[in-house]
């Protein structure tokens, strides 16, 4: 391993949201610099070999600590570990920042209205985000749509709403629709291109798709990121492409 590659961190705090899903804090170099959308590469050693993952960072670039948001990958390697985590325990941190989900990606149109889609663990990279005044000061709307699959799997509530609270006071109009698609009950249960043919989305949320004024960021599941694209494709919204175009993605595993 490079030691000019990674630097050690020490973990803070762990979080368990549900049997399979966990947030853990550690400190993070003053000279680790990086956007709201971005990913860090994290690793561990398992029986000697160091084994590195990406995670999307769920703290705002502006905060002294790294958070990140995981699943455990049942005999995954690295998170079937990753999941014993306690504070004091080491992770290495690669020293540069990776990814193209950022806000500053877009030129075109202007900053209006944000969709924020995401399903699972991709919810990470909007929390930061949105811990951002710069994103509560471009746009005019910004919603922010979670899909899970259970009640127990809709993790960081608690935290959107204290986000809400804390940077809508004076920005964007903002609204937090949950999915939940296993729930017969829940308000919104059905998947997000579903939501988005059926209008359903867009009802919930009293905003239109429009391709002069949205950006739509999707993030999770590569499956929902494909139905997604192609649903909203069918809106006539269009791929964000060298800063133009309405819609940018990251897959997740
Ligand atoms: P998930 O299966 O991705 O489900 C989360 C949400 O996405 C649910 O609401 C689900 O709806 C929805 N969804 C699934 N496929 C979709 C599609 N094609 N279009 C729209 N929505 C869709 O659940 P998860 O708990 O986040 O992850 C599940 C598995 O993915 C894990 O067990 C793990 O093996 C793998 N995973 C791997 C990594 C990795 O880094 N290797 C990371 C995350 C997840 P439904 O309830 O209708 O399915």
């Amino acid at each position: 391993m490079s030691e000019e590659k990674y630097t050690l961190e020490t973990v803070l705090s762990v979080k368990r949201w549900a049997a399979n899903l966990f947030s853990f804090t550690m400190t993070r170099p003053s000279a680790f610099r990086f956007t709201a959308g971005q990913f860090a590469r994290i690793g561990i050693q398992v029986e000697g070999e160091l084994i590195v993952r990406a995670y999307s960072i769920v703290s705002s670039p502006f905060d002294e600590t790294l958070e990140f948001f995981s699943i455990v990958v049942p005999e995954g390697a690295f998170t079937s570990q990753l999941q014993y985590l306690k504070p004091g325990d080491q992770i290495y941190l690669e020293k540069i920042p990776y990814g193209f989900l950022t806000l500053a990606r877009y030129q075109e149109p202007a900053p209006h209205d944000l969709w924020l889609l995401a399903t699972g663990t991709g919810l990470a990279p909007f929390i930061s985000m949105l811990q951002d005044f710069e994103t509560w000061q471009k746009y005019r709307h910004i919603v922010l749509a979670y899909s899970v699959r259970t009640q127990q799997e809709l993790a960081y509530v608690d935290r959107i709403n204290e986000i809400q609270n804390i940077f809508g006071e004076n920005g964007a109009e903002f609204c937090f629709l949950p999915i939940i698609t296993r729930d017969p009950f829940a308000k919104l249960n059905h998947r997000l291109p579903k939501l988005i043919e059926s209008g359903d989305l867009e009802q919930e949320a009293d905003l239109k798709f429009n391709v002069e004024s949205s950006h739509v960021m999707l993030c999770g599941n590569p499956q929902m990121v494909e139905d997604t694209k192609e649903a909203l494709k069918c809106r006539g919204l269009i791929m964000n492409r060298r800063g133009v175009g309405n819609i940018a993605v990251e897959n997740y595993w």
